[in-house]
């Protein structure tokens, strides 16, 4: 089987394994207890802030420990609304490819009474600095933008819009899941003032996850109770798989440019395939994308069917995220990107992971290649695009 659904979740990598059921075993101390076998927990989870901290750049009392990257997003977004509500600053500047963790947060803030613009992300799935600094206002608390964008994989210029925001001073905010471990991060230097991130899409597991705070950003707590995580997130702390996470993330980051190196070759070599089939078009630019990300519609075909066979052949893929696909909704990313309802339906993504080959690259182009073909022989839309009854769009 070929793996290439590596942007909706990943395989746990050996080492985070090891790390997790060791202290399943051995260390199921609670580390609020006094007595050494909870102290020793708490050191566990203090090592895992320390590192993962030192992995972006971060101090470990910025880290904060959560089930995941939407309750990441969900705790950075409210907590800066919150501020900027008691100053009166009730403006939200973000695009309209964010995850769901962030639009329907969005949505919520905005039936509270928040203005939220939406940057257009054009066609190549990049927004424009200069675009975010025009659409920031003297009431805007907030701009969140996503670090790479897990449909597409297009990856934003992160740095510059930070700086816009820091010129402005307005809190900015990124969602970073698809591009930690697999990109170079460090929250300093890229004026970066809040950061989501999720271990189980860099080979660690699921449920756990962190957020970013700089230090002097006062967070909303978004779960009461306990005094965990300095007040900022009740309930006892995930220890084994807050440390798995660390050990996948040290993992992950040691290995960016020689993964990188790898998939791109193997990425490019699937898209060049995949351009030979008539009627298509890559989503998302061509060069600012992750190494590991391949998207693209095919006109007259339906994105469901084309997994399924794929899925016979046995190959994993998407098409479009995992949260629309059992809806009859196209994807948010690509209308966001200028597809047209048809042509988004028609919609494939392969997410490789470090472990996929050249040879899989060749069996993907001619499965994929064969399975379009069928699927065209008896579309009802393919037909009438042949025989000029509708027009081509792609
Ligand atoms: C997966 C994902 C999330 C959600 O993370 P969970 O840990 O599954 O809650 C948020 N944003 C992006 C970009 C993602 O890819």
């Amino acid at each position: 089987m070929i793996y290439a659904d590596n942007a909706a979740t990943t395989a746990m990598s050996e080492a985070a394994i090891n790390t997790m059921t060791t202290l399943i075993k051995e260390t199921y101390g609670n580390p609020s207890s006094l007595y050494a076998f909870g102290q020793k927990a708490k050191e566990v989870l203090e090592q895992a802030r320390e590192d993962i901290a030192g992995l972006i750049g971060a101090d470990p009392k910025e880290i904060i420990f959560t089930s995941g990257g939407s309750e990441a997003d969900n705790q950075a977004i409210i907590s800066a609304a919150k501020l900027g509500a008691l100053k009166g600053k009730k403006h939200i500047v973000s695009t309209a490819f964010e995850h769901h963790a962030v639009l329907h947060t969005l949505n919520k803030l905005a039936k509270e009474g928040f203005e939220i613009t939406l940057l257009d992300v054009h066609e190549n799935g990049i927004i424009k600095p200069e675009e975010v600094a025009a659409a920031i206002r003297e009431d805007t608390a907030l701009v969140t933008v996503m670090y790479a964008n897990n449909e597409i994989g297009t990856i934003q210029d992160i740095k510059a819009i930070g700086a816009v925001c820091r010129e402005k001073g307005v809190l900015f905010h990124t969602d970073a899941v698809q591009a930690i471990g697999h990109l170079h991060i460090d929250v300093n230097e890229q004026n970066i003032d809040m950061l989501s991130a999720s271990a189980h899409k860099f080979h660690g597991p699921k449920g756990v996850g962190f957020l970013y705070a700089k230090k002097g950003i006062r967070l909303t707590n978004l779960i009461e109770g306990g005094a965990q995580e300095k007040g900022r997130r009740a309930g006892t702390e995930n220890v084994p798989g807050i440390a798995a996470m660390a050990t996948a993330l040290k993992e992950a980051v040691g290995a960016i440019d020689k993964n990188a190196e790898h998939l791109i070759p193997i990425r490019n070599k699937v898209i060049a395939g995949l351009n030979e089939i008539p009627h298509s078009a890559l989503n998302g630019d061509e060069t600012s994308r992750l190494p590991s990300n391949i998207n693209f519609c095919f006109e007259g075909i339906e994105g469901e069917s084309l997994l399924l066979l794929l899925d016979d052949k046995g190959i994993a893929a998407s098409s479009g995220s995992a949260c629309t696909s059992g809806s009859l909704d196209p994807s948010h990313v690509l209308l966001a990107i200028g597809r047209v309802h048809d042509v988004a339906h028609g919609s494939l993504r392969l997410s490789l992971g470090e472990d996929t080959t050249d040879e899989d690259a060749d069996y993907i182009v001619n499965a994929v290649k064969e399975v379009v073909e069928y699927l065209r022989g008896f579309s009802p839309v393919w037909r009438d695009l042949v025989a000029g009854k509708t027009k081509f769009i792609l």
